[in-house]
């Protein structure tokens, strides 16, 4: 019997890829809107801290165990910004448009376009979980002024991937997972919860 863990996140890119990577392993991940999960406060600045708040609380609320990912993207020349905050990095409502147009802003006339996709994933078998399991992932890559591609989410056709020589929007959902930091991560986490 397949085994369920609730993915404490309402965002379809990360459900998709979470999905694509643990079916095969006999893992079924369900959102937690399917449980009317209310939104965990996310208060934190570490993406650990905020994804442990996050993992513990959807297990609270539901009874099963949960997988919580905290990630972002932490531009070089801006200190590690967006970092914790890319989701909302243009504020409220949360909008990838706006996001990458205000790193785009941000950007203008810096010549260093380093940039790093951070993820840390977190697995509590239970709410008090005394030994969460954590693993965490870092992608690096350029941000480019010019958006290509239609895959992915988020800041993706504007991340440009130099061993593909394409935006990660270019690429397929595979090449993605192969080496993003939520499929270094979730690599790393599958070997720790074996
Ligand atoms: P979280 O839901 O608080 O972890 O926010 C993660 C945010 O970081 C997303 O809303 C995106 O803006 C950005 N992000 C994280 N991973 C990716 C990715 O794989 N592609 C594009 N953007 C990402």
């Amino acid at each position: 019997m397949a085994k369920k863990i609730v993915l404490a996140s309402g965002n379809a890119g990360k459900l998709r890829e979470f999905r694509q990577m643990l079916e095969p392993l006999g893992y079924e991940i369900h959102p937690q809107s399917e449980f009317k999960v209310t939104e965990a406060e996310e208060p934190f600045g570490t993406f650990v801290e905020n994804a442990l708040a996050k993992a513990r609380h959807v297990s609270r609320q539901t009874g099963l165990p949960a997988m919580a990912d905290d990630s972002g993207i932490c531009v070089e020349a801006l200190g590690g910004k967006p970092g914790v905050l890319s989701a909302r990095y243009a504020g409220d409502p949360k909008s990838d448009e706006r996001n990458n147009q205000k790193l785009i802003t941000d950007l203008s006339g810096v010549a260093n376009r380093r940039a790093n996709y951070y993820c840390v994933l977190v697995y509590v078998r239970s709410a008090d979980d005394p030994q969460p399991i954590i693993a965490d992932g870092r992608w690096w890559g350029t941000v480019v002024d010019q958006p290509k591609g239609t895959n992915g989410f988020g800041y993706d056709p504007y991340f440009f991937v130099a061993e593909f020589g394409k935006t990660a929007a270019e690429l397929s959902p595979e090449e993605k997972n192969a080496c993003s930091h939520r499929g270094q991560a979730l690599r790393t986490l599958m070997e720790k919860l074996a």
